[in-house]
C-alpha cells in the first residue's frame, strides 16, 4: 500500500507507479479514504526492488507493507481513519440502526410505506427491505423486482436511505440504477468471491455503502474480514460487517447468536460492526435482549427486521418482525446503552 505526501497524486504520478509496478506484474488500484486517497498494489507486492524504486520516488511518504490477506480492512490498514456516514450518523460516533421488513409484499405496499415511517419514528437511519429473497424453499416467494419501485417509494416519502439485498449481477445493476443506497450481501452469498468482486467493481466510483454479512457456516473470522477486502479492493472501502448468526445453529434460536465475535473483528479490523440480531435468535420476542447484547459486545449498529403488523407479513416477518413499540423500545434503550458504554451521559437510565 502506498501512502503519498500529498492528499491525492496525479495522473502522471499514478502513471509513474503504474509503469514500475507493471515491471514486476503488479498494478495500482486508488482507495479514497476520508483524509486521503492511498494507492494498493495488487499482485505480489514483496520485491523488494520494486518498493525500493516506489520509496525513492518524492512524492511517496512510504511503502505500508501490512501482511495480511486484507491489508485494506485490516485495523493496521492507513484507511483506519476511513470514516461511513449515512443516514446522517457517521458510524461509530452514534449508534446506526437499519429496520424494516424481511420482505416487501408487493400485493400490499401500504404495509412497506407504514413501516418505513415507523421505522423513522423510532429512530432509524436506514429502512431495509427484501426486495430479492434467498429462500431455502424453492417454492416460497423468491421475492418481486416490483418491490424496487416500492423500496425507493418509501425513501422518498421518509427522506431515509434505503438498503436491499442482491443475490447477482441482474440485482445488482437494478438496485444501483434505482438508487438503493445500501447493499446487502446475505449470509449465503458472502463468500461468493465472483459477486463480491462484482459489487466491488460497480460501486468503486460510488458512495453506496454494503452490509455485508457473515456466512451462514462459521468460518475463521479472517475469512469474514477477507471478504469485505474482495470489495474494498476495487476502491469503495464502505463496508459494514454484520454477524447474523450462524450454523450449526442453537436450540430454540434460529442460529447460533454470533454478536460476541464483535470485539475480535474490531481487534483486527478497523470496519464497523452492524449486529443483525432478528436472523440471530429467529424469533421477535428474543431480538430485543440480543440487540443489547451486540451494543454490550460494542457494536456500532443493528440491523433489525421490524413490521407495522407482523402478522400480516411475509417472508420472517410473522416471526421475527418487531412491531413498532417494541421496535421504538429497543432503539431507546439500545441507544441508551450505547451512550453509556461509549462513555456519553446516557438519556435515561
Ligand atoms: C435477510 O436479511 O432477510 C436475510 C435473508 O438475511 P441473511 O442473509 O442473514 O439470512
Ligand atoms: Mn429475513
Amino acid at each position: 500500500m502506498i501512502l503519498p505526501k500529498t492528499n491525492r497524486l496525479s495522473d502522471a504520478q499514478v502513471n509513474e507507479l503504474t509503469a514500475i509496478v507493471s515491471e514486476f506484474g503488479c498494478s495500482i488500484q486508488p482507495i479514497i479514504g476520508a483524509v486521503r486517497t492511498i494507492y494498493a498494489i495488487l499482485g505480489d507486492e514483496r520485491d523488494k526492488l520494486m518498493i525500493n524504486r516506489i520509496e525513492g520516488l518524492p512524492y511517496v511518504d512510504r511503502v505500508d507493507r501490512i501482511q495480511s490477506p486484507f491489508k485494506l480492512m485490516d485495523r493496521r490498514s492507513d484507511l483506519a481513519s476511513h470514516r461511513i456516514s449515512l443516514g446522517g450518523v457517521t458510524l461509530g460516533e452514534e449508534l446506526f440502526v437499519i429496520a424494516g421488513q424481511c420482505t416487501i409484499d408487493p400485493q400490499n405496499p401500504h404495509f412497506f410505506y407504514e413501516t418505513a415511517a415507523a421505522v423513522k419514528e423510532a429512530g432509524g437511519q436506514v429502512i431495509r427491505g427484501g426486495v430479492w429473497k434467498p429462500r431455502t424453499n424453492p417454492y416460497s416467494f423468491q421475492g418481486d423486482h416490483k418491490s424496487l419501485d416500492i423500496l425507493m417509494e418509501a425513501s422518498r416519502r421518509t427522506g431515509l436511505p434505503v438498503d436491499a439485498e442482491v443475490m447477482d449481477e441482474v440485482h445488482l445493476k437494478m438496485a444501483l440504477d434505482a438508487g438503493v443506497h445500501m447493499l446487502q450481501i446475505g449470509a449465503r452469498n458472502a463468500l461468493n468471491y465472483s459477486l463480491l468482486s462484482s459489487i466491488g467493481k460497480a460501486i468503486a466510483e460510488r458512495d453506496t455503502v454494503v452490509l455485508l454479512k457473515r456466512s451462514i457456516h462459521m468460518g475463521p473470522i479472517e475469512e469474514f474480514i477477507a471478504a469485505a477486502e474482495y470489495i474494498a479492493s476495487f476502491g469503495n472501502p464502505n463496508i459494514l460487517l454484520c454477524p447474523r448468526g450462524t450454523k450449526p445453529g442453537m436450540d430454540g434460536y434460529r442460529n447460533h447468536p454470533d454478536e460476541s465475535i464483535t470485539p475480535l473483528l474490531k481487534e483486527k479490523s478497523w470496519a464497523p460492526v452492524v449486529v443483525d440480531p432478528s436472523h440471530s435468535v429467529g424469533r421477535a420476542a428474543y431480538v430485543p435482549a440480543c440487540a443489547m447484547a451486540a451494543v454490550a459486545y460494542g457494536a456500532d449498529g443493528l440491523c433489525m427486521e421490524a413490521h407495522v403488523e407482523p402478522i400480516k407479513g411475509i417472508g420472517d416477518d410473522p416471526k421475527q418482525a418487531l412491531n413498532p413499540a417494541a421496535l421504538a423500545q429497543t432503539i431507546s434503550q439500545a441507544k441508551a446503552l450505547w451512550n453509556l458504554t461509549r462513555g456519553a451521559i446516557p438519556a435515561t437510565v
